[in-house]
């Protein structure tokens, strides 16, 4: 155990419920760089005169130093603990567990369930545990015994997702069955491939489940469909079967191809009618502006930061000019659906992004509907950074 002072002006956040320990709230933080504090270490946190706060772990992320667990001075963070928190989480899915149509969901979200730094995905019988710090790995043992004793599974899987020696740690299968090659998960009665061995992806974003299930229900009957970044082809698989004349899929990576066209020959979708093309978006921009090619919708999902050959894309810098890029292969009236994760922009600040993307391309617009996070990526009230994702529908009025 460490204990951290935290300024007064940070308290009551604190007190109130704040997740993270960052690093401007904490006094003395220089203390971490220079001493060898090992991550995973217990952190109690005091205000200024020494009054018990919150007690939390050391783990570096991008995000800060680490994650509250506890408001409470005599917590422990045993199996106990763990299986706590795991099996609150499951609870609250319940209603996924028993859904017949769906076998694919998260099971716990970070911070929004009470431990920062730590997700499990359910996919089809098998879990998927991702660590984003060393800190939150150290207490790996007991969260995999905490699941093992939870649920019942064809097996578990980790991803570490910050730098590690390979060597030392588990990463993959950890426990139970490999998954098959071909791991077949359902939403909402669609299938799709998902697999454990392609980095940091498995082949589906769960987190728009619901902007796909209304893309394919109001918004794509008889309609040419443009699918920009389109990864797997999961918002294109939702718009075929939900009547579209057409779909068209755009990404950069060579895998994208096979995996599109899996996912589309699953739902028994022929492809005379879904195009998949493996390009750079600005230049499949260019290439469509010559042909003068448009479409009724264009959904528009990219990644918060992309680097490829020819371009840099910071979606912070760079979503105006995507946006007004993409208006312009829009038809009058046609709907454009414009996505964005990245924590540090807010829901007010997209719109203000989306106002000026009309404005480059000199188009009105009209706000349809908007959709942030379905319900099993429980958020942390106290905490704006964990409700990430804005995906806006607009209509383009020219
Ligand atoms: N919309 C997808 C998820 C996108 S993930 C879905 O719903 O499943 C981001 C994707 O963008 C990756 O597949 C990556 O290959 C692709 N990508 C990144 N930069 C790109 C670029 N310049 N042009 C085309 N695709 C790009």
């Amino acid at each position: 155990m460490f204990e951290v002072k935290i300024y007064d002006k940070y308290v009551e956040q604190f007190k109130k419920g704040y997740p993270l320990i960052f690093k401007e709230a904490i006094m003395g933080v220089q203390l971490f760089d220079a001493s060898d504090i090992q991550e995973g270490i217990l952190l109690k946190l005091l205000d200024e005169r020494g009054k018990y706060l919150a007690t939390g772990y050391y783990g570096r992320q991008n995000k800060g130093y680490g994650w509250v667990l506890s408001k409470n001075d005599k917590e422990v963070f045993d199996n106990a603990f763990f299986q706590r928190k795991i099996y609150l989480a499951i609870e609250k899915r319940m209603g996924l567990f028993n859904n017949p149509k769906t076998n694919a969901f998260r099971v716990f979200n970070g911070e929004g369930d009470g431990i920062g730094g730590l997700t499990i995905d359910f996919l089809n019988g098998y879990y998927l545990i991702n660590y984003y710090s060393k800190g939150i790995y150290s207490f790996n043992a007991h969260i995999l015994s905490a699941l093992k004793n939870s649920v019942e599974f064809d097996g578990i899987y980790e991803k570490l997702r910050f730098d590690h020696d390979q060597a030392e740690v588990n990463n993959g299968l950890v426990l139970g069955n490999p998954a098959p090659e071909s791991l077949i998960i359902k939403e909402n009665d669609v299938k799709f491939r998902a697999f454990f061995d392609e980095g940091a992806m498995t082949g589906i974003f769960l987190d728009q489940r619901e902007v796909r299930r209304t893309i394919k229900f109001k918004y794509t009957r008889g309609k040419d469909v443009l699918n920009l970044f389109s990864y797997t082809g999961a918002f294109s698989v939702f718009a075929a079967l939900g009547g579209a004349k057409s779909t068209t899929s755009v990404d950069l990576a060579n895998r994208s191809y096979e995996h599109t066209k899996c996912n589309f020959e699953l739902n028994n979708l022929a492809l005379d009618h879904n195009h998949i093309i493996v390009e750079d978006v600005f230049h499949y921009f260019k290439f469509a502006a010559k042909k003068n090619q448009k479409f009724d919708v264009v959904i528009l999902d990219p990644p918060s930061f992309a680097k490829s050959k020819d371009y840099t894309f910071s979606a912070e810098r760079d979503y105006p000019e995507l946006l007004a890029d993409a208006i312009q292969l829009t038809h009058k009236a046609g709907v454009i659906v414009a996505s964005n994760n990245s924590s540090n922009i807010s829901l007010e600040k997209f719109k203000q992004i989306i106002g000026k993307g009309f404005n480059l391309a000199k188009a009105r617009f009209e706000i349809l509907e908007i959709h942030q996070l379905p319900k099993d990526f429980r958020t942390n009230l106290h905490y704006d950074e964990s409700n990430y994702l804005k995906v806006v529908f607009v209509r383009v009025l020219k």
